[in-house]
C-alpha cells in the first residue's frame, strides 16, 4: 500500500507553528495549517519523521510520498527540499519525495533547485499551486520548470479545489481550464491532480481524454462522502487514480481529535471497489508512476 500524498515539516515548526511561519513570511500556510477548528482542536498536527513512520506502520502503508508544500517563498521551498532529502536518505525503503519550488526565485535559481533536489533523490515536483502561490500557469519560470520536469521524468502534483466544495479559510479557486492547458502544453509530463482533481473529469469529459493526467484522493473524507469512490471510478478508469491521504491533516475531524492514516485506509477498502480497482489505486498505479527499480538507494 502506498500513500501518495503526505506532508512533513521541519521539527522546529512544531514548537510554535505560527511563529515559524511568520519568521518565513508564509501567511498562506499559517492560515491553512495552523488553524484551529471552532472546538479548539488543530486542523492538523506537525508530526516528526518517526511519528510518520509509526503511523504508516499502524495503517499498513509501506511507502509514502512526501509532497512539498506550495510555499510563498523560494527559501522555504529549499528548506523543505533539504529536509526531504534527509528523510529519503534515512528511509529509502519507506519514503519517496517530491520537490517544491516558487518561480519568484527566477529561472536560474528555480531550475538549479530542481536539479539539486533531483540529485538528492527527490523524484517529482509538487504539491504546487500556481493559484495559491500567486503566479499564472503560463508564467515563464513555471513553464521552464515543467520543461525540466519532462527532461528529468518528474511527475508533477498540483493542488486543485472543487468549485462547488465548501469554502475553508485559505480556499483558493483553481480554474479547471488551467489544468487542461498545462496537461496539453506539456503532454509528456505526468500530472497528478490532487483532491480528485476537484472532480474535473466528472465535469469536463475533455479531461478524461488526457493520457498524462492522474488523480489523487487527498483529503477526500473532508470534501466528499464515501460514495465518491464509486462515483469517480464509474467515470474515470482505475489506472488514473492514486490513493493519497493528505496526512497529517485531520480528515475526520468529527470523529478523530488527532490525524491518522488508518481510518482513511479502511475507507478505501470498504468503498465498493473491485479487487483490481483497489490494487490499482492503493499500490500499482503509484509503482508505475515511480517505479521502485529507480528508487533512491541511500548512502
Ligand atoms: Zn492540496
Amino acid at each position: 500500500m502506498t500513500d501518495a500524498h503526505v506532508h512533513l515539516y521541519p521539527p522546529e515548526a512544531d514548537a510554535d507553528p505560527a511563529a515559524w511561519a511568520a519568521a518565513r513570511r508564509e501567511p498562506h500556510w499559517a492560515r491553512l495549517c495552523t488553524r484551529r477548528r471552532k472546538d479548539g482542536r488543530p486542523v492538523q498536527t506537525l508530526p516528526t519523521l518517526g511519528a510518520l513512520l509509526q503511523e504508516m506502520d499502524s495503517a499498513g502503508v509501506e511507502r509514502a510520498w512526501l509532497l512539498g508544500w506550495y510555499w510563498e517563498r523560494p527559501e522555504t521551498c529549499a528548506e523543505q527540499n533539504r529536509l526531504y532529502a534527509e528523510c529519503i536518505r534515512a528511509h529509502p525503503d519507506r519514503l519517496s519525495a517530491f520537490a517544491t519550488i516558487h518561480p519568484s526565485a527566477g529561472i536560474t535559481a528555480t531550475l538549479d533547485e530542481i536539479r539539486r533536489a533531483h540529485g538528492e533523490g527527490l523524484r517529482g515536483l509538487g504539491e504546487l499551486s500556481p493559484h495559491s502561490q500567486a503566479y499564472p500557469v503560463d508564467d515563464p519560470v513555471f513553464q521552464a520548470a515543467l520543461d525540466l520536469a519532462e527532461e528529468l521524468n518528474l511527475p508533477v502534483n498540483l493542488h486543485v479545489t472543487d468549485p462547488d466544495s465548501a469554502r475553508y479559510p485559505g480556499w483558493v479557486a483553481t480554474p479547471p481550464d488551467d489544468f487542461l492547458k498545462l496537461a496539453r502544453s506539456h503532454s509528456r509530463v505526468r500530472f497528478i491532480l490532487a483532491h480528485w482533481g476537484g472532480l474535473l473529469p466528472l465535469r469536463n469529459p475533455a479531461a478524461l481524454a488526457l493520457p498524462n493526467v492522474w488523480y489523487d484522493t487527498a483529503a477526500s473524507p473532508l470534501l466528499y462522502d464515501e460514495g465518491i469512490w464509486r462515483r469517480f471510478l464509474d467515470q474515470v478508469p482505475a489506472d488514473r487514480v492514486v490513493f493519497g491521504s493528505d496526512y497529517p491533516l485531520n480528515v475526520y475531524p468529527r470523529i478523530d481529535s488527532l490525524p491518522g492514516m488508518a481510518r482513511f485506509v479502511a475507507e478505501v477498502h470498504r468503498a465498493g471497489l473491485t479487487a483490481d480497482e483497489l490494487a490499482a489505486v492503493v499500490r500499482d498505479n503509484a509503482k508505475k508512476i515511480l517505479p521502485p527499480t529507480a528508487r533512491v538507494t541511500g548512502r
